[in-house]
């Protein structure tokens, strides 16, 4: 019998990945770990390490925009809630 376990960590520790968000190929520690799937395999985020970052930098960036602009939100809801 074929050792699975073993065959997959040589797996895991040789592949390469696509990273979702720059297209580049990438060694798997250049990417997160993303908990693990339901057969208890390790996940990895689809962007790697670096894009991870930059989205995160340009997420905050987005999040304080959205902040500084309370009235606006705040007129639309109230519009929706009165239907
Ligand atoms: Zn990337």
């Amino acid at each position: 019998m074929v050792n699975n376990k073993l065959l997959e960590e040589l797996k895991e520790q040789q592949a390469e990945r696509l990273c979702g968000t720059c297209g580049f190929p990438k060694d798997l520690n250049q990417f997160y770990k993303d908990g693990k799937d339901k057969e208890g395999n390790t996940k990895y985020r689809r962007d790697c390490k670096e894009c991870y970052n930059k989205t995160r930098v340009i997420e905050r960036r987005n999040k304080l925009k959205t902040t500084q602009k309370p009235l606006t939100i705040g007129t639309q809801t109230r519009r929706r809630a009165r239907k």
